[in-house]
């Protein structure tokens, strides 16, 4: 069935610091130095670091004072995520001049199949090279952009000329590829299990690729017949266009139905650092905080706000929280807590709701 698959042509595109790139060309006496995005609070965790900080060891997702040890010198800059948002949608215009089949992954980073393209160039690394350089004239900004047949090989090939080149794969090289890549650099494989395949013996792909599907399967579940596939070359997930998220959550089941406030809000901090996480993750942050109660008799109860600007840390989460639980008294003692953040910023605005060409037919017919 295999051989029945189109070869198609993938690309994915990701800008190169991204955040960081945005505040040094927005402010110019910021170029050159070691800067890092978010983090500057108490408990903060660092949104991105310019390439001048990660010489020094800073990367995101570290908390700032970690990062201040690294790097004395170190300039904390404000998360400006409407100003983040307004340059993504910059360069998914320039995206969809190619193709409609755009799947973006974050504010900066997308999948394009280039297959059919809206130019006629067969060429996706010609595709690349372009959108590359229309990007920059545009934004004033870096990309760099991994080209191969599937969206798995061309992920983990964007990375290899970061920042500000490409690397095509082509079908030929990507078995050969594979096999003398560190099992660490596939897509999905993270620190635990690249741990955990080191400790089997599996160092590289050709390494994944001498275990049978039994063996991969029995040791990772499902993720098993991913990789056995993956390192074949197979890896048949399509582009899918507007793929956007909607809301971001994470809860707690009490073990114990609690009753006390205070206890609840210790709960509630965890659970602020557990959506803050998945935020940074996905490169995400929002506008409305939901607070969701389940009761000892199952009734469910949220509550929310919605804020004037993004939000994604941790202390700004809680805030809201906090507000949303000391609202009203609860009705009696809680078996589940919840908090979901949602209005994210992948969200582009909503359309009015007549299409502009009915409106023409209208107007038309009016007069
Ligand atoms: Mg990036």
């Amino acid at each position: 069935m295999q051989d029945e698959m189109p070869i198609r042509k993938i690309i994915h595109v990701d800008m190169d610091a991204f955040y960081a790139s945005v505040e040094q060309l927005d402010n110019p006496e910021l170029r050159g130095k070691a800067i890092a995005v978010g983090g500057s609070s108490a408990r903060g965790v660092v949104s991105a670091a310019s390439y001048e900080a990660r010489k020094f060891g800073v990367r995101s997702a570290m908390s700032g004072a970690v990062a201040r040890k690294l790097c004395p010198q170190l300039i904390f800059v404000k998360t400006n995520f409407d100003r983040y948002k307004e340059v993504s949608k910059q360069i998914r215009t320039i995206f969809f001049e190619y193709t409609d089949l755009v799947e973006p992954l974050s504010l900066d980073e997308a999948y394009l199949d280039v297959t059919e393209n809206k130019k006629g160039n067969p060429s996706a690394t010609m595709i690349a090279t372009e959108i590359r350089k229309k990007i920059k004239e545009k934004t004033g900004l870096n990309a760099s952009a991994g080209i191969s047949m599937n969206k798995f090989v061309a992920k983990i090939a964007s990375d290899i000329n970061k920042p500000n080149g490409q690397k095509t794969i082509g079908p030929e090289d990507v078995v050969p590829f594979l096999e003398t890549l560190d099992v660490k650099k596939f897509y999905g494989v993270g620190k635990v299990t690249k741990e955990k395949m080191y400790r089997l013996g599996i160092f590289t792909g050709m390494d994944l690729k001498g275990k049978s599907i039994e063996f991969l399967e029995e040791n990772f579940g499902k993720s098993g017949g991913f990789y056995y596939n993956v390192v074949r070359g197979i890896h048949n997930s399509k582009v899918k266009p507007s793929r956007t998220q909607k809301s971001l959550a994470a809860e707690h089941t009490f073990s114990e139905n609690i009753s006390s406030e205070i206890f609840m809000l210790e709960r509630l901090e965890e659970i602020a650092a557990e959506v803050e996480k998945r935020l940074h993750k996905s490169k995400l942050a929002g506008k409305t905080v939901t607070l969701k109660i389940k009761y000892r008799d199952f009734t469910l109860q949220t509550r929310s706000k919605t804020l004037p600007l993004f939000i994604a840390s941790k202390e700004l989460i809680l805030d809201v929280v906090k507000e949303l639980l000391f609202q009203e008294k609860m009705k009696e003692s809680v078996r589940l807590l919840g908090i979901s953040i949602s209005n994210l910023n992948n969200e582009t605005p909503k359309k009015k709701q007549v299409p502009k060409e009915s409106i023409d037919v209208q107007l038309k017919l009016e007069f």
